[in-house]
């Protein structure tokens, strides 16, 4: 169990209110850091589903074309400005980056409580931001964008450093997190002979078997499995959802990932 220790100095001299004030920016820091983030992960998720470079060209309208200016592309805040239009066309934005930048700048500051170090902050917001990313692609596209799943794998095998990690633990974690779902996706595609699982799914769960080992995967499995049997139970109760219509996966690998993080950091 790690202690918050963010502050490399005594604050004890400090007025309280001074202390409190300094948290208050923090947080608030915090929660733009992910923002910006978020905004990059809207960048990643159109700009692989169009399959153009993640890094050029700078960002620009998809309808007119126009570059868009710096000051319109200030997180959350442009979104709300500019009431989700192209300044230029008045075309629609994707109100993808703006639930991704709130999202992520929620994230952040949650990971901010639960990391011990700036370093296990990194770690656990861009592990977690990687597979936010993929969710939230894949429930507007039914796609999960390679680019955010690379981030969260880079984090997950930095999190090998980690004290009570060991690599042992990270591959036996990967093989049982995706050789599972691949595995159901061989089986299912024999006995119904057709796509039940797809690649974003497999793929996803790579990072996450690294960053919770094998145990951890064990409970991701079974949580998502469930909240997504559920939801497509309740989704088809509804009449939302035909028997043969594709629910996207991620989203609640994401969910029982987070879930699983928590469960193992308190008890
Ligand atoms: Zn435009």
């Amino acid at each position: 169990m790690f202690k918050f220790e963010f502050f490399p100095f005594d604050f004890n001299f400090f007025s309280s209110f001074l202390y409190s004030s300094y948290h208050f920016i923090f947080y608030i820091f915090s929660f733009l850091w992910g923002a910006v983030w978020g905004s990059f992960g809207g960048t990643i998720i159109y700009r692989s589903k169009e399959g153009i470079s993640i890094l050029s060209p700078s960002s620009f309208c998809p309808k007119c074309k126009n570059p868009i200016a710096w000051k319109h592309k200030i997180p959350i805040l442009s979104y709300i400005a500019l009431r989700g239009r192209c300044v230029y066309c008045g075309g629609k934005i994707s109100p993808i980056y703006f639930i991704l930048e709130f999202l992520s700048g929620v994230l952040a500051v949650s990971c901010v409580f639960f990391s011990g170090s700036f370093i296990e902050f990194l770690v656990n917001f861009l592990f977690f931001w990687g597979l936010l990313t993929g969710a939230i692609s894949d429930i507007f596209y039914m796609a999960v964008p390679l680019p955010a799943i690379l981030f969260s794998t880079f984090a997950s095998f930095a999190s090998i450093f980690f004290p009570n990690r060991n690599i042992l633990d990270v591959f036996g974690g990967i093989i049982f997190a995706a050789g599972t779902l691949f595995a159901i996706k061989f089986l299912y595609k024999i006995v119904r002979k057709k796509e039940g699982l797809g690649e974003g799914d497999i793929i996803s769960m790579i990072p996450v078997g690294a960053f919770l080992g094998f145990f951890g995967s064990i409970y991701v499995f079974i949580i998502s499995s469930f909240l997504g049997g559920l939801v497509a139970f309740v989704l088809s109760l509804l009449g939302l959802k035909g028997k043969d219509d594709p629910l996207p996966f991620v989203p609640f690998i994401f969910v029982g990932t987070l879930m699983t993080f928590l469960i193992l950091r308190f008890t």
